[in-house]
């Protein structure tokens, strides 16, 4: 254990507790909307902690917040690690905000060991990335890695119709710093899994592998309509019974890509329905995710056969039409293991896991070498007031974040521990 690097769990917890305070609802969860008042104050405390653990801190012209400790190497790139300040409207004590204050935490914990590391670490509180207040989520990874243009960023209105640089203005949070082209070195997001299989299965850590690819689709069913009391069932051209072949079709053949592939029918309309008359146009949705491309190509193709087969046999119409799709996004695989090698020497359970959310991680891939940890949260719960994780996961994942960045940013420690 004498290489290993070790965090302060009841200080982070601190940290996380007071963080929670900033628009803390009656329920027990947080309300702290982008670029709200609340966010403001939040940014300013982590911003405070940043410079009392002598980072400097910058804020980039999408209000993107990085804070920095130098490296030995000051030009070169830095090791980055983040996540989001902002919150749901009844969201919780974790999500986002544990990724940040645990990249605090890991430096505090670089500089109680004295530790120099050749490389600048730097954390990055992301603008933005709920999508609750404006859309899209993830709105200022994807600026900085280059999946949005700033300008279109900025348009961007809330409910109210202001945009996204005015509230910039109003939170005091718009920079100066250019968002994009900037050189990083690797990105390390630690996250609350958001979803029960950590929990279920007893593992402390998830080495999240990347995220998954998603399609969707819209299936439009037509029948004839006619009259539910003086048509026999036999003459009939149901477009719902149509449909509801097509759904159960569609599940069995699903199953085959258990336990990876995941289908939902999310909404089912009925035109001009009737409680007396046959269906004879019906729509459902169809997502379709898979961590693997190929993977969902077949399950596509499965879907798509499944919905021909039921719409032949009852000589019904069927068309399927595909409107919006997001490719796999693999982690970088030296991040990954070195996530991997953190766990394993500090002897935790573990298990990977593919991220079923969305996470500015997802965009950084994209840009740079990336890997992210997950630690269990309580009943899968999130997006939720209730949303808890346990002292000890939340300890466990911060110790993984810190030796997995302290080996990629080439640390040295001064005197032996
Ligand atoms: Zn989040």
């Amino acid at each position: 254990m004498k290489d290993l690097l070790q965090i302060d769990g009841a200080r982070l917890w601190a940290s996380l507790m007071e963080m929670a305070q900033i628009g803390a609802t009656a329920g027990g969860g947080v309300r702290r909307l982008a670029l709200t008042e609340e966010d403001r104050r939040g940014r300013e405390l982590f911003a405070r902690w940043c410079r009392e653990a002598g980072m400097s801190v910058v804020t980039d012209e999408v209000g993107n917040l990085f804070a920095r400790r130098e490296g030995a190497n000051s030009h070169a790139a830095p090791v980055l690690m983040g996540s989001h300040l902002d919150t749901q409207p009844e969201g919780g004590r974790f999500d986002g905000v544990y990724g940040v204050l645990a990249a605090l935490e890991v430096v505090r914990a670089l500089n109680d060991a004295q530790a120099v590391t050749e490389k600048p670490i730097e954390i990055c509180s992301w603008t933005n990335e709920e999508g609750a207040r404006f859309t899209p989520a993830m709105l200022g990874s994807a600026v900085f890695a280059g999946a949005m243009p700033l300008a279109d960023a900025l348009a961007r209105e809330d409910a109210e119709g202001v945009t996204l640089g005015a509230a910039l203005d109003a939170c005091g949070a718009r920079g100066t710093r250019p968002v994009t082209g900037v050189a990083v070195d690797a990105y390390f997001e630690a996250h609350i899994e958001q979803g029960p299989i950590l929990e279920a299965n007893g593992t402390a850590i998830g080495v999240v592998t990347g995220g998954q690819a998603i399609r969707w689709f819209d299936v439009t069913v037509t029948g004839v309509a006619a009259h539910a009391g003086t048509t026999p069932m036999r003459y009939r051209k149901d477009a719902f019974f149509g449909a509801a072949q097509m759904a159960l079709e569609i599940e069995r053949v699903i199953a085959r890509y258990a336990p990876l592939g995941l289908v939902t029918i999310g909404q089912v309309q009925v035109a001009n329905s009737s409680r007396n008359t046959i269906a004879a146009n019906l729509t459902f949705t169809v997502d379709i995710r898979h961590p693997d491309d190929a993977q969902l190509d077949a399950m596509e193709r499965d879907v798509r056969a499944a919905c021909e087969r039921a719409a032949a046999s009852r000589g019904l119409g069927v068309a399927i039409a595909p409107c919006w799709t997001s490719p796999a996004t693999p982690f970088d695989a030296q991040c990954v293991d070195l996530v991997a090698q953190a766990v394993t020497a500090l002897g935790y359970s573990n298990e990977r896991i593919v991220s079923g959310a969305g996470h500015d991680a997802i965009h950084l891939a994209r840009y740079c070498p990336t890997a992210m940890v997950f630690i269990p949260c309580v009943d899968g719960l999130s997006h939720n007031e209730a949303e808890d994780a346990l002292p000890e996961d939340v300890t466990a994942g911060t110790n993984v974040l810190l030796n997995a960045v302290a080996a990629r940013a080439g640390v040295r420690i001064a005197a032996a521990a």
